[in-house]
């Protein structure tokens, strides 16, 4: 056997060391809207929301599902229709192939003022514009309505609806469904902006092997109560992202505490979100490690944004950087800030 040919037999029996399979949330800047690319172990993909109807935001989803290597994204899951998520799917779908969208079904206008304003009657008839435009390409697409119970199809890992339409589930997910000793306080319930759209969020919980990512997108503090009081339905998870883009009127303790998780992921804009009251909230849940962002939050002080490392875009003009979370099934999960690459890994095997 010639040398050249031996070479060439050994490559093609050498074993082929693939990589861990692994779910992966791309939490992209879209500057304070909301926009999660997800990529399943066997290579499906979810973007969750689309950020603001800017070409920007549709910039920076193609980026993303090019650092992801993909070349279409399989399925839409639009949590709910505000500015910031509804995004603009018609220019989003010239750019990258879209699949099956999912959602909670039909537009909640904000309720009208007590006194007629003519402002209202115009930023209501662009909303019934862009949703009519977003209507037009979920039919095109296909659609489907989700309702509390429901699973999205997402291939290799389960992707459980707990919350839409303002329902929520009321048998626990499996291995949750214990009393919450939390629930004995009441937090932010009474102080709600109750946003129509926000309260109608699909909310989801991904489970993969021994992790486990909590997305409630926009839903308020007091229907997040609905979820763990008086019982816990939704058990302990690995990653948060948290309600609202970080605002305090999404910030329920009695949810972060009793869902504990080791980290936390808030996908705000420089001036959106990552409120100052709501740092000391996440940094007193037992048992979390860190607090990532999106932006530096400038309405807050060093005191309360996590160190430059955990920060996708400090203060300064935007970079359009991401945060990264790769997770594997044994519930040990990686956090990457594209900016500057500093990751940090997490592993499993809390309580
Ligand atoms: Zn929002």
């Amino acid at each position: 056997m010639g040398v050249l040919l031996a070479a060439a037999l050994a490559v093609l029996v050498a074993p082929v060391v693939e990589a861990a399979k692994t779910l992966d949330f791309y939490t992209i800047d879209v500057e304070g809207g909301k926009s999660v690319l997800v990529v399943s172990p066997a290579g499906e993909s979810m973007l969750i929301d689309a950020g603001w109807p800017r070409a920007a935001s549709v910039d920076r989803i193609v980026d993303a599902v090019k650092d992801a290597g993909l070349t279409k994204i399989d399925y839409v899951l639009v949590s709910h229709f505000d500015i910031d998520h509804i995004g603009d799917l018609p220019r989003l779908a010239s750019r990258v192939p879209i699949g099956h969208v999912f959602d909670h079904g039909e537009f909640h206008p904000a309720p009208a003022p007590a006194t007629p304003d003519p402002r209202y009657t115009a930023s209501l008839n662009a909303a019934w514009e862009r949703f009519k435009q977003y209507d037009a390409i979920r039919t095109q697409v296909g659609h489907t309505v989700v309702k509390p119970g429901d699973k999205i199809p997402l291939k290799g890992v389960d992707v459980e609806v707990i919350a839409a339409g303002n329902q929520f589930i009321r048998k626990p997910l499996k291995g949750a469904g214990a009393p919450n000793p939390l629930c004995v306080t009441n937090s932010q319930a009474a102080v709600i902006d109750r946003d129509a759209e926000d309260n109608q969020s699909v909310g989801v919980v991904f489970i993969f092997g021994k992790f486990r990512m909590l997305d409630l997108a926009d839903l308020e503090a007091h229907f997040s109560r609905d979820l763990v009081c008086p019982n816990n339905l939704i058990g302990t998870v690995s990653a948060y992202h948290v309600n609202v883009h970080g605002q305090f009127k999404g910030i329920a303790p009695e949810l972060i505490g009793a869902v504990h998780p080791q980290v936390a992921i808030m996908g705000n804009g420089a001036r959106k979100g990552a409120d100052p009251p709501t740092w000391p909230v996440l940094r007193a849940t037992p048992g979390i490690e860190d607090i990532w962002q999106v932006h530096y939050s400038a309405a807050g002080t060093k005191e309360t944004n996590p160190p430059a490392d955990f920060i996708a875009n400090p203060d300064g003009p935007d970079e359009f950087k991401m945060i990264k979370l790769s997770a594997q099934n044994d519930g040990t999960f990686t956090v990457t800030n594209t900016r500057n690459g500093f990751s940090k890994t997490y592993k499993p095997g809390r309580p």
